[in-house]
């Protein structure tokens, strides 16, 4: 079993005491963290290491969660660049229906790629568009997760309400209901590890109110309840969401999930924008999650998340970069600084501290994913998910305070990233795949897919 002794760096544990340590060690043993603390780490356990890093001028933090992404997404980066969400969707399902294996294998990779050296390890992943003779997408997803080395949640997404049933999206790119549920069922069966240390955990995911019937959305519920995995959907992204739910069922996003039993613990929704004041309160007392996508928000112009209020209403409120076809940038240590100013610019200089954005980046992810026990904190028993940045360089020289010079400082690839004790990005550099090779593979089918669908 390997032993690893981290010594020399500052420390934000994110325990439940917010400890930080100015200069400290960590003690990782197999995948869990043995040891944390001031100074260097004790004589036995330096005798027994058979890894030492020397981590002077860096900060240790949690590894990063992303509770929001479509992999997918990767292999259309750029397209439809002034669109709303809704315009951006309908530029965009009739190249999506192209996508195969070989797109989404390189589109996967380059995304888990950039997210891992952003300072990502545990990722979620929203895949909802199957087209037939596509084979086992998820599948694809998983194995991609497994070579980059990161812990991965993917979610069965699914779409049943074609446009000539009054949703969004073209028909040829929803599914069947009955074939929804199968596959959903199947997915769990075939990839989650219930287990505490998983690598894979499944969640199920019907896509939007616009592109869903209330039919799909029960009878999911009822299928993760049963099988005790997690819910997940967008919800209240947009004004044009919010006017679809008016139209078509009466009431607001929320109310419309609140009706279906869809609130509670177990669920999380990507982005909440658009919540009023009734409905922050309600997500509170439900104990919903969110993945706040502070630059997906800002890219398609759909408004800015009331993250304070969620926060005082005691919502896990997570991060996540979401589908790179709107964000183009998909690295997950960026959308700290994103959320936290977005919500100054929106509420004020006190609206959210730095401390507050990697906390919701850690702790309140993990939260979301139903893994506060062992994700989100570097304590004693949790998961040895660990991200090392380099503070001592010329782009955060003179800032005193590690945290906020990651939050505040400028960007730039975590140097060392450790899953579960293992290497993922070492010295800046990923060293589970070649980024060239990723970079050519994406080039590749990105080119490939833009020849089947022309903009
Ligand atoms: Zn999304």
């Amino acid at each position: 079993m390997t032993v690893t002794v981290v010594e020399g760096c500052a420390i934000a544990t994110v325990d439940d005491a917010a400890t930080e340590i100015a200069d400290g060690h960590l003690v990782i043993d197999g995948d869990r963290l043995v040891a944390v603390g001031p100074g260097p780490a004790p004589a036995d356990e330096r005798e027994r290491a058979t890894r030492r890093i020397d981590a002077t001028g860096k900060l240790a933090t949690p590894g990063l969660i992303n509770c929001h992404h479509h992999l997918y997404q990767w292999a259309t980066r750029g397209y439809a660049q002034e669109a709303t969400l809704f315009e951006w969707l309908v530029a965009l399902y009739p190249v999506w229906q192209h996508i195969d294996g070989a797109v989404v294998a390189a589109a996967a990779r380059a995304g888990l790629a950039s997210l891992a050296r952003s300072g990502c390890t545990t990722t979620t992943d929203h895949h909802y568009i199957f087209p037939r003779q596509a084979g086992d997408l998820l599948a694809v997803e998983i194995d991609a997760a497994r070579a980059i080395g990161l812990r991965f949640h993917p979610c069965r997404g699914a779409m049943d309400l074609g446009v000539s049933a009054g949703g969004l999206p073209p028909d040829d790119v929803v599914e069947d209901r009955d074939a929804i549920l199968t596959a959903c069922a199947e997915a769990i069966d075939r990839h989650h590890d219930p287990k505490p240390g998983a690598r894979v955990r499944i969640a199920l995911a019907p896509t939007s109110p616009f592109s869903v019937t209330e039919e799909l959305m029960r009878e999911t519920a009822e299928l993760a309840r049963a099988r005790r995995v997690r819910l997940h959907t967008h919800l209240a992204e947009t004004d044009d969401e919010e006017r679809f739910c008016l139209e078509r069922f009466g009431v607001r996003p929320l109310q419309y999930l609140d009706n279906l039993g869809w609130l509670g613990d177990d669920v999380w929704l990507a982005h909440c924008v658009h919540l009023n004041d009734d409905e922050t309160a309600r997500m509170g007392a439900t104990g919903t999650g969110v993945a706040h996508c502070p630059t997906s928000n800002g890219r398609l112009g759909a408004g800015i998340a009331p993250v304070p209020g969620l926060l005082a209403a005691g919502v896990p409120v997570g991060l996540g970069v979401d589908g790179a076809a709107s964000n183009e940038c998909g690295e997950l240590v960026d959308e700290l600084r994103a959320a936290m100013v977005l919500a100054r610019a929106k509420a004020g200089p006190t609206a959210l501290t730095a401390r507050q954005a990697l906390t919701m980046a850690t702790r309140h992810g993990a939260c979301c994913l139903g893994r506060e026990d062992e994700l989100g904190h570097l304590s004693v028993g949790a998961l040895a998910d660990v991200a090392l940045w380099d503070l001592d360089e010329v782009g955060f020289a003179g800032i005193d305070d590690p945290v906020a010079a990651l939050v505040f400082g400028p960007t730039r690839p975590v140097d060392t990233l450790l899953v579960g004790g293992e290497v993922v990005v070492q010295d800046g550099e990923l060293r589970t795949a070649d980024p060239l090779t990723l970079a050519a593979d994406l080039r590749r089918e990105s080119a490939r897919l833009r020849a089947v669908a022309p903009r």
